[in-house]
């Protein structure tokens, strides 16, 4: 970059010192400009490549598609068509016509297309042209999401209304009396409509399509939750005499049909060729480099450092992508910065900015701003509509802003780590280059963070780019999930012998939970039945300044142990604040702004006892169980780490409670141990780590929502044992998936840590960020050799197929 100070003075003529980085921006009345001819993705790629110690390890060239233009449906009116033709839709492409045809005959569908493929309009078909006697129901996971819909109808002069927790009083009872089409969420599905539905039973009575956009993203617990709620919802139709057709739709989700059925409990027929045209993209994939355990500070800024025992550390995904970040801002190239966190992105966006300043373009640090859930309605908008008019050319977000937020068209995405699935992925990608611009070609770039997930994925990009996406997991016969759902669906009317087979349950699961007469079983409380749909454990945590007593945020109740415990460094756009006091009772926690240069990380200790065994392979001295186990967890110190280089300063102890955890795991224990006893337990620990971090490549699910325990002898199997468990009450589907697929989960695991290049094990490969033993002790060929006992002993392959 060169040192130029200031942009030009307000100019309105294109700048012709397209040589200065800096000078190609122009300060127009209208804000800032970028005034050169944009850069095809591979000199761009080139560009950023020049002058670093990053590795880029693959390339892949997505190339643009055609589409694959239909016929209307007959069914679709004159005037339907005569508005999308106004809105520059002439024809459906193949997967719109097929899909909403389908619909339209009654049958359940799931359309299953890439980002931007214009699923909505495979369900508009259906739904406009039966609103003049009948009613839907459109369900997404976001109240933005709903509201982007809401405006998308308007011009079809519909009956549709937006009905969330912001919906006035006086409205809801207008929209209950009038509204063809709601638009909501399945909280309020499960909090307003449900328990009231005598109010609604005009609306229900008519209902004729079900519309579950986004539906990928009810996985886990959150998806069982969900599951049991559109159980509720058909059976309540059922009662007034209706039986809605099921609309689903997601960008990506592996084996669509099976997915959708298990969310609905009902036979869904996929659709899945996706006929709509599509712009190219080059897609980088990059690996930051190990830097040297000692030795001179290496250029670029950046300070050499040693991890835990000693091991080399990789620049960090953080560091290496506010590099990048602050690169293409310089550059002029309108980017948005995934992170998986929103300490993250906090982060990104402040090392951007510092990084800016430090090359001498100060006047740029206002342009790039940090984007995350939990901040205040109108804090998003104004950052929302800054991005989208170019005062804002670097932003960094979590993936708040991957569903809903209309932001697309950008010049390049940038993926601070592996968004954890593949639909994530192509969604956050999606955002580049959709802005129609003839040939204008997007660049994406994942950079890969100290995780064996990542590495592995880096060094085989087939599994990124040639594989189905991995089956989105839920489990709804989870008691802790299944047993308030029952509770409330008696609540709204009571469950009679015909209800159990729609929830999968049975008699004397009914008659442990609720009161049972003659004509069924009742709910005889006062109160309404206790439900967390969203299942975060409880009250969110209020994060405070004590000086001002402003609320700067939230914290999730079960993440405020190892986010604001005292000592911890809370980020909140760009600034910085430490914890003061943690007030677990009345939810609150106090802090002051400070602005250290490291980031807090806690540590903590966990016991398993197994409480009961589903299911075992035998597989001579080696054998895998799934089962039901009881975890006890307590957070009892934190490490302080440098910011930039990920070093350890210290460790410093907490006073906080034991938490307790029933839920299901998958263990595995071996007999005759392949190593020596003094390497055993750091050969268990590392392959536990290491195969914690590959299991989301298997299911849905982020390396924390799953826990693990590695003994060289447990009390309960007495043998060396890993387990490896939902982190949710009851489990949400992971553990078993784990159990399902463990020879391409194990096989995986094995091969990451192989492919790792580092010496004796690194957070690329077994080390792992929550880890609470401090990483020690660890041996990376000790968990190859035992990797490679199980997979000798296991019958292979899986008896559930995973993709391949
Ligand atoms: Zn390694
Ligand atoms: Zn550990």
């Amino acid at each position: 970059m060169c040192g130029r100070r200031r942009p030009r003075s307000p100019a309105t003529a294109p700048c012709r010192e397209s040589n200065h980085l800096c000078g190609q921006y122009c300060a127009l009345p209208a804000g800032l400009v970028w005034c050169v001819p944009s850069t095809d993705p591979a000199t761009l790629l080139d560009r950023l490549v020049r002058g670093r110690t990053g590795l880029v390890t693959h390339v892949e060239r997505v190339p643009a598609r055609a589409g694959s233009p239909a016929e209307w449906p007959d069914f679709v009116p004159a005037a339907t068509r005569s508005v999308l033709a106004s809105l520059g839709i002439d024809q459906p492409w193949a997967h719109q016509a097929e899909a909403a045809a389908a619909a339209w005959a009654g049958e359940h569908v799931v359309v299953a297309t890439g980002t931007a493929s214009g699923k909505s309009l495979a369900y508009q078909l259906p739904v406009l042209a039966s609103l003049g006697t009948s009613t839907a129901l459109y369900l997404s996971p976001t109240k933005a999401l709903a509201v982007d819909q809401f405006r998308a109808l308007a011009p079809f002069g519909v009956a549709a209304a937006v009905y969330d927790g912001d919906t006035p009083r006086l409205e809801r009872d207008w929209l209950r009396r009038h509204a063809r089409l709601i638009l909501t969420n399945p909280d309020m599905l499960h909090y307003g409509v449900l328990p009231q539905h005598a109010r609604w039973a005009g609306f229900l009575r008519k209902l004729r399509y079900v519309v579950v956009d986004e539906c990928h993203t009810y996985r886990g617990v959150f998806g069982s939750h969900v599951a049991h709620v559109l159980r509720r919802l058909r059976r309540l139709c059922a009662k007034y005499g209706a039986s809605p057709t099921f609309v689903l739709a997601s960008a990506t989700v592996s084996d669509p049909a099976a997915s959708a059925s298990r969310l609905t409990g009902l036979p869904v027929r996929a659709v899945t060729a996706d006929g709509s045209p599509r712009s190219g993209m080059t897609f980088a994939l990059w690996e930051p480099p190990l830097l040297p355990v000692s030795g001179p500070v290496p250029a670029q800024r950046e300070g050499g450092g040693a991890g835990e025992n000693g091991a080399p550390v990789r620049k960090t995904a953080l560091r290496e992508t506010s590099d990048l970040l602050a690169d293409l801002v310089a550059a002029g190239v309108r980017t948005l910065a995934f992170v998986r966190s929103r300490r993250g992105a906090e982060i990104v966006a402040t090392m951007a900015k510092r990084g800016l300043d430090e090359a001498g373009l100060e006047f740029l640090r206002d342009h790039v701003a940090a984007y995350r859930a939990g901040y205040l309605r109108e804090e998003r908008r104004a950052l929302e509509d800054a991005l989208r008019d170019g005062r804002i050319v670097g932003l960094a977000a979590t993936n708040a802003l991957e569903l809903g937020v209309d932001i697309a068209g950008l010049d390049s995405v940038l993926l601070s780590g592996y968004p954890g699935t593949l639909a994530s992925l192509w969604q956050q990608a999606g955002r580049a280059g959709r802005s129609g611009k003839a040939g204008q070609e997007a660049l994406c770039i994942m950079i890969a963070r100290d995780d064996p997930l990542d590495t592995y994925l880096v060094h085989h990009p087939d599994a990124l780019f040639r594989r189905p996406v991995e089956a989105t997991v839920l489990d709804p016969q989870n008691p802790y999930v299944l047993a308030p759902h029952l509770c409330s669906a008696a609540s709204e009317s009571p469950l009679t012998t015909a209800d159990l087979e729609l929830f999968g349950t049975t008699e004397d699961f009914c008659d442990q939970l609720l009161r049972r007469r003659k004509t069924g079983w009742y709910w005889t409380a006062s109160h309404r039945p206790e439900v967390d749909l969203r299942g975060t454990g409880g009250e969110p945590v209020a994060v405070v300044e004590s000086g001002t007593g402003k609320l700067l945020g939230t914290v999730d109740a079960g993440a405020s142990h190892t986010q604001v415990h005292p000592g911890a460094v809370y980020l909140h756009q760009g600034s910085s604040y430490v914890v003061d006091e943690l007030h677990l009772d009345e939810g609150v926690a106090l802090v002051h702004p400070e602005e250290p240069d490291w980031s807090t990380h806690a540590r903590d200790i966990t016991e398993i006892r197994i409480v009961s065994t589903r299911d075992t392979v035998d597989a001579g001295p080696v054998r895998l169980h799934l089962g039901e186990v009881d975890v006890t967890n307590q957070v009892v110190s934190y490490q302080r780490r440098r910011l930039a280089s990920g070093e350890v300063i210290d460790e410093r102890p907490l006073d906080l409670p034991e938490r307790q955890l029933s839920t299901v795991a998958v263990w595995y224990t071996l007999a005759e141990p392949p190593v020596e006893a003094a390497e055993l337990p750091g050969a268990l620990h590392a392959a536990e780590h290491a195969a914690i971090g590959l299991l989301p490549l298997i299911a849905t699910c982020d390396r924390w929502d799953i826990g693990g325990l590695s003994t060289a002898l447990h009390a309960d199997t007495e043998l060396p044992t890993v387990f490896v468990y939902d982190g949710h009450p009851g489990g949400a589907g992971f553990a078993e998936r784990a159990f399902g697929t463990a020879v391409s989960w194990l096989t995986a695991t094995r091969e990451a840590i192989a492919a790792c290049e580092c010496p004796a094990g690194c957070p690329s490969c077994v080390q792992s960020p929550k880890c609470g033993n401090g990483n020690d002790p660890l041996s990376k060929s000790g968990a190859i050799a035992v990797l490679d006992t199980i997979l000798k002993a296991l019958p292979s392959p899986d008896p559930v197929p995973t993709p391949t």
